[in-house]
């Protein structure tokens, strides 16, 4: 692979390759990224990037369109079958752009959304003041609660009825429980907004049947495709038939120009392995690793966020063992383990330092790690945070690190 690059552009070539040597000799575990299938690159890297097709399948406004009309029917057949969905998009380049055309749709600027503060484990496009959503929108948050640092449906009712929101939106980036879903309906349906709810991070659990699927309950779905659905780098959208066209107008001709087919096909690839009994397999054994190294970490006296994790990530409060999540992310990294720095709720530091890391298994799990794995990773941890000054010991975890990699193995693509 990759012959013609090397010869034509050897610079991108040899990012390339150290990237892919980066991927294969680090332990993953950002919680959302994942190694997606040789077949969804290939689908990626394809001929279908050449190709205009502005519109929908058999409502273009080019010609020569037949071919990709085929991808992204599958595309949209596919998520169909994976979630039950009435309606679904798979235009949207990426996730946030997937939020954007459901505001863009249901919305007039300045319109209240109430949704997750990002201090709690929202996502940036659910209202942070630099982002289009706070800018352009009203934004009322909810927290979780500070006993329990899960979410408080008190809280979310007393804020609904409080700020008569528009859109109340449910989903997160960094919130390690389950979210129930027909609570958020109910509230909406006491006030009269519209529910929403954003599933990037948990999707693939939901087709697995871990997680609760909003799909049949709520008005708007948005999701990311390379988080636990570990396809390529992009988005969808699900709604009611009603809101097929409003959805389908604000993301052509209201956000985007030509669709990128590429993905769209590397998309329907992902979908058709979602549909499988390997991938729900896949979801139930990222699961399990994320209790397990959950309760490693618990071992080692670190404590974890809300007491546990019913998915696939876990924030560590690290404020109680004399380092920031800056410092850990940097130094886990030089022992070839990569995570990133969190907001803890009613963090005090600021979000560029955090209290936290959030710690995530499909990645790991994608290679084959399993639940010995993650009490060593677990471990490695916190060797690495407690010997921290001994460069040492940094050292001698980055070589087992590389050790342990070894019988998993990932890309080969040289
Ligand atoms: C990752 C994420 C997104 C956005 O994904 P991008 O593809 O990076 O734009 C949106 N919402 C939530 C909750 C996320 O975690």
């Amino acid at each position: 692979m990759f012959k013609r690059l090397k010869e034509a552009d050897p610079e991108i070539y040899k990012a390339i390759m150290d990237e892919t040597s980066r991927q294969n000799e680090n332990i993953e575990l950002i919680a959302s990224e994942n190694f997606t299938d040789i077949g969804v690159l290939e689908a990626q890297g394809s001929t279908l990037t050449n190709k205009y097709a502005e519109g929908y399948p058999q409502a273009r406004w080019y010609g020569g369109c037949e071919f990709v009309d085929v991808a992204e029917r599958l595309a949209i057949e596919r998520a169909k079958k994976l979630f039950g969905a009435q309606h679904v998009n798979v235009q949207p380049h990426s996730g946030t752009t997937a939020n954007i055309a459901v505001y863009f749709a249901m919305l007039k600027p300045g319109d209240t959304i109430l949704a997750m503060d990002l201090a709690c484990g929202g996502h940036l496009s659910h209202g942070h003041k630099l982002n289009f959503s706070g800018r352009y929108f009203n934004i009322a948050t909810y927290g979780v609660n500070k006993d329990t640092e899960m979410l408080d449906f008190k809280e979310i009712r007393d804020k609904a009825k409080k700020y008569k929101p528009k859109i109340i939106l449910a989903g997160a980036s960094a919130y390690p429980r389950s979210i129930d879903f027909s609570k958020f309906r109910e509230i909406c349906d006491e006030v009269g907004a519209y529910f929403m709810a954003d599933i990037a991070h948990i999707a693939g659990l939901i087709v697995a049947g871990l997680h609760p699927n909003p799909v049949p309950i709520t008005e708007f779905v948005t999701s990311t495709t390379h988080k636990t659905l570990r396809g390529p780098r992009s988005g969808f959208i699900m709604c009611y038939d009603e809101f097929a066209k409003k959805i389908d107008t604000a993301v052509f001709p209201g956000l985007q120009g030509g669709p990128l087919m590429h993905v769209i096909a590397a998309k329907a690839v992902s979908f058709k392995y979602a549909l499988s009994d390997d991938f729900k397999a896949y979801q139930r054994r990222i699961v399990k690793n994320a209790k397990t190294l959950a309760h490693a970490m618990e071992g080692y006296g670190y404590r974890i966020v809300s007491g546990g994790t019913d998915n696939h990530l876990m924030l560590v409060d690290l404020s109680g063992k004399n380092i920031t999540g800056k410092e850990a992310e940097v130094i886990l990294d030089k022992a070839g383990i990569t995570v990133n720095k969190n907001l803890i709720p009613f963090d005090k530091q600021k979000p560029a330092v955090a209290s936290g890391v959030r710690l995530g298994t499909p990645a790991a799990t994608t290679r084959g790690m399993g639940e010995d794995e993650m009490k060593k990773i677990a471990g490695f941890i916190d060797k690495v945070l407690t010997k921290r000054t001994d460069d040492k010991v940094v050292a001698a975890v980055r070589k087992d690190v590389k050790k342990m990699l070894e019988r998993f193995p990932l890309y080969n693509i040289d």
